[in-house]
């Protein structure tokens, strides 16, 4: 049964960035319990009113640090611990940064999103992002980082360097984020994403769905997000992909339908994010995946290749889209725009 009364009324509904609010657990449950087509009405009636032109956002992302982490994060096959056929490598050299950004725009791109396998970056390797940030920056792209724990130091330094945005995902409800990580808290993440903030970086926040948690635990999640002040610029909906090695191979597979709902729920709470398809997409019919673009989702990692996990082919994409009739953003039918909400990484 569903409780309308526990659902806010639409005109009470966030539509500004700047209208964040607390979003309950209990309110965001009473989303998801909707009837499927009224909650796709209102998500996609907030979707218009935020985003006229209804584009959606091309991703790109480059591993420059893949493997080796000695996070235990279950789902991740970048984990040292977890025998997943995934080669360690060293941070790779500015100048396969710069031909692949260089790349990356030669194709649209607006944005580009680098990646490292790291708990937290050192010193020294801070230093070498912030030149391939400004390298980056230099070709006219926007840029995103996603490597890990951030001191408010370090994303200060990576803002002077030219960083735009900062990937770092909740990845979870509270409750349920012990089950999935225990070699950093909760804390942890809400401290890294304020530091990312106080250093006036833009943030790509998001989280993981299908790794077994609730209904309960997914409203959790968005809850979380939604209730963040303001609420991340970027959010990333990553359904778990599964793989042979790490912990959650084997897991109960999500409901499309849930998987939907919950990117509904995203955008009603989170009005003028751009929310993203992110890791999993490929395990989605096109039928599901157009559904999801009817819930509000705006953006899509685009390519062959979500850090380790594997996406969609770029063509396949593009029919896609272009059977959708969707705009993409950015010039071009290839655009990489893209936050850097990594299918793996934190
Ligand atoms: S998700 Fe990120 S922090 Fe966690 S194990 Fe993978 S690379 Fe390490």
């Amino acid at each position: 049964m569903n409780d309308m009364s526990r659902v806010p009324a639409p005109s009470h509904f966030p539509h500004s960035a700047t209208d964040t609010q607390d979003w309950s657990v209990e309110a965001v449950v009473a989303l998801y319990e909707l009837p499927f087509n009224d909650l796709l009405l209102r998500a996609q009636q907030i979707h218009r009113e935020n985003f006229p032109d209804a584009d959606v956002e091309l991703a790109t992302l480059l591993s420059i640090k893949t493997g080796g982490c000695p996070e235990d994060c279950a789902y991740c096959p970048q984990a040292a611990r977890y025998h997943t056929g995934v080669v360690a490598g060293k941070l790779i050299p500015l100048e396969e940064v710069v031909a692949a950004a260089k790349a990356a725009k030669q194709n649209g791109a607006t944005r580009f999103c680098m990646g490292a396998a790291w708990r937290e970056p050192k010193e020294r390797e801070v230093e070498k992002v912030e030149t391939m940030i400004s390298a980056v920056k230099s070709l006219g792209l926007e840029t995103c980082a996603t490597l890990g724990m951030l001191k408010e130091e370090q994303a200060q330094r990576l803002k002077q360097a030219g960083l735009d945005y900062y990937n770092h995902n909740l990845d979870s409800s509270p409750d349920f984020y012990p089950e999935i990580i225990t070699t950093r808290d909760y804390q942890d993440r809400l401290d890294t994403i304020k530091n990312v903030r106080q250093a006036g970086l833009k943030v790509c926040c998001g989280g993981i769905v299908g790794m077994g948690e609730s209904r309960l635990q997914r409203a959790g999640l968005i809850a979380q997000l939604a209730s963040l002040d303001p609420y991340p610029e970027s959010v990333p909906i990553n359904h778990l992909v599964q793989v042979p090695g790490t912990p959650l191979d084997g897991a109960t597979p999500l409901d499309p339908l849930e998987f939907v709902r919950t990117i509904a729920v995203a955008r009603i709470t989170m009005p003028t994010a751009r929310v993203r398809l992110s890791a999993g997409r490929q395990d989605f019919s096109e039928a599901v995946q157009a559904l999801c673009f009817m819930a509000g989702a705006n953006s899509i990692f685009y390519g062959e290749k979500l850090l380790t996990a594997c996406n969609q082919e770029a063509a396949a994409d593009r029919a896609l889209l272009a059977k959708l009739g969707l705009k993409t953003c950015g010039a071009g039918d290839a655009t990489g725009c893209g936050d850097c909400s990594s299918a793996t990484h934190a």
